[in-house]
């Protein structure tokens, strides 16, 4: 048996034949750029989601720096304006908020990988205008408590949800619970067009048009700019993917949740951790599903030799990382020790039965020496 994390090939296979005849269509239509397929897309997307605006750019990391430029331009914030990142993440939290002009203060994670509220608090100075809660792995941080910070400091919440794709708190999803958020369509997040894609979605009217003037040159008008804006537009082939698998997107991350059931009740090898289990409350869409063997190395290596491809997100926190050396930080023990044991098990539409089952017990057969 030969599992792989992610069988992208077989992944969009399923969507033949109005895979390519969308493609095509495009293809004939001479329209590539700021066409009917994006705005098409925008409007499902926060229709989705649940927000009155979304606003379709390049990628994930272009609709987070998008965001916090933006807010810094209306809101009038200084260079080095320090934004509260959590520590373990994906490298683009980070490095949008440099992107922006602003200066990144980490803070640790809790036990589920997920901000640290209490500790962010601790955090916020006189200079702080913003917090990133990433919803890590598909699981919606501590929003109520963010919400309670602004009541309290009057930062500005982000929403990271580039792995959050219809993740939920009580009924309510990702992309709607903050001021705003960022959302990427990388090919491997569970909706992935073929290529760069990204989305910011809010509620506040200023937010979404200053985003959009952003991303085009910082053009309100064509060839008037107004600000110094940056190139981050979707493009129609993206969009038109994007349309076509929206409407699977919810049973797809069914199947997710059930594939992590089958996880949570049948993984028990005392040598192998697992996240905590989320309040039932929440609406998990388990992009990754993570584990915590205590020997990584030895793990990735019997899985491979048993068939099983794994993946590793992420094995160095931000405040480590060489990229990230000027912006000095104390321990982030948990963060830390997260980054040095996460071992991602394939977590995929396609997974059978047969190979969820072989995965279990060859995690379940695992000695640690
Ligand atoms: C994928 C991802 C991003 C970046 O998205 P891109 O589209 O690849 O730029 C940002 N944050 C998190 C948490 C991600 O997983």
């Amino acid at each position: 048996m030969q599992i792989k994390y992610y069988p992208l090939r077989r992944i969009m296979a399923q969507y033949e034949p109005g895979l390519s005849k969308a493609l095509a269509d495009v293809a004939t239509s001479g329209s590539y750029l700021r066409g009917n397929c994006v705005e098409r897309f925008e409007e499902a997307w926060s229709r989705a989601v649940g927000t009155s605006h979304a606003v379709a750019c390049g990628n994930g990391l272009d609709a987070l720096s998008l965001v916090l430029m933006a807010w810094k331009q209306t809101k009038g914030w200084a260079d080095a304006d320090e934004v509260i990142v959590p520590a373990f993440t994906f490298a683009a939290t980070g490095l949008a908020v440099v992107r922006a002009g602003l200066k990144p203060v980490w803070c640790d994670v809790g036990a589920d990988a997920l901000i640290n509220v209490a500790q962010a608090e601790r955090l916020i100075n006189a200079r702080t205008r913003a917090i990133i809660g990433v919803h890590l792995y598909g699981r919606i941080c501590d929003v109520d408590a963010l919400r309670a910070l602004k009541a309290r400091h009057g930062v500005m919440l982000l929403e990271d949800a580039a792995q959050a794709h219809f993740s939920a708190i009580d009924g309510k999803r990702a992309g709607g619970l903050l001021d705003a958020a960022a959302f990427s369509f990388y090919p491997g997040k569970n909706l992935g067009a073929m290529g760069d894609a990204g989305c910011i979605t809010t509620n506040d009217e200023e937010t979404a048009k200053h985003c959009r003037h952003l991303a085009n040159y910082g053009a309100p008008e064509k060839y008037y700019h107004q600000y110094r804006g940056i190139n981050s537009r979707m493009d129609e082939l993206q969009a038109a993917v994007l349309i076509l698998r929206l409407p699977h997107l919810e049973r797809e991350n069914e199947l997710r949740r059930k594939i992590a059931n089958i996880y949570r009740l049948k993984i028990s090898n005392p040598v192998v951790k697992l996240l905590p289990e989320a309040v039932p409350q929440q609406t998990e869409v388990h992009h990754i599903f993570p584990i915590f063997p205590s020997n990584p190395e030895h793990f990735v290596k019997t899985m491979n030799e048993a068939g099983i491809e794994t993946a590793r997100h992420y094995p160095l926190p931000l405040h480590q990382q060489q990229a990230f050396k000027e912006f000095a930080s104390t321990p982030m023990p948990t963060g830390e020790w997260l980054a040095q044991f996460e071992v991602s098990l394939p977590i995929h539409p396609l997974l059978t039965p047969d190979e969820v089952d072989h995965i279990c017990t060859m995690v379940n057969n695992f000695a640690a020496i």
